[in-house]
């Protein structure tokens, strides 16, 4: 699959946040998201046919692979606030319902 110049850590974090929100949704009975903010800084992968490892996500690629899964579902008009963040991880600030 070709996703542009997408770096693939972009993508596949895209994914992830968007399977962690729709969980929490379901969790908390959320019907709609006004505004996500989001804290990123590495992210560790394992991925074709490498082996664990760490990568850069920039937030423009991460902005458009959100964009693009959230398309045609209920994110389709949330706003994604990313602000990154020195360390190997990212996690979900907060959510502000409608
Ligand atoms: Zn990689």
């Amino acid at each position: 699959m070709v996703y542009g110049k997408i770096n693939m850590h972009d993508f596949l974090l895209a994914k992830e946040i968007i399977d962690e929100l729709n969980a929490i949704m379901a969790e908390k009975k959320i019907v709609k998201i006004k505004k996500i903010s989001l804290e990123i800084g590495m992210v560790s992968l394992a991925h074709d046919e490498y082996p664990e490892h760490a990568e850069d996500i920039s937030v423009e690629n991460l902005q458009f692979g959100l964009k693009s899964i959230a398309k045609n579902t209920p994110f389709e008009n949330v706003e994604f606030m990313i602000k990154k963040i020195v360390g190997n991880d990212w996690r979900i600030a907060s959510i502000e319902t409608e």
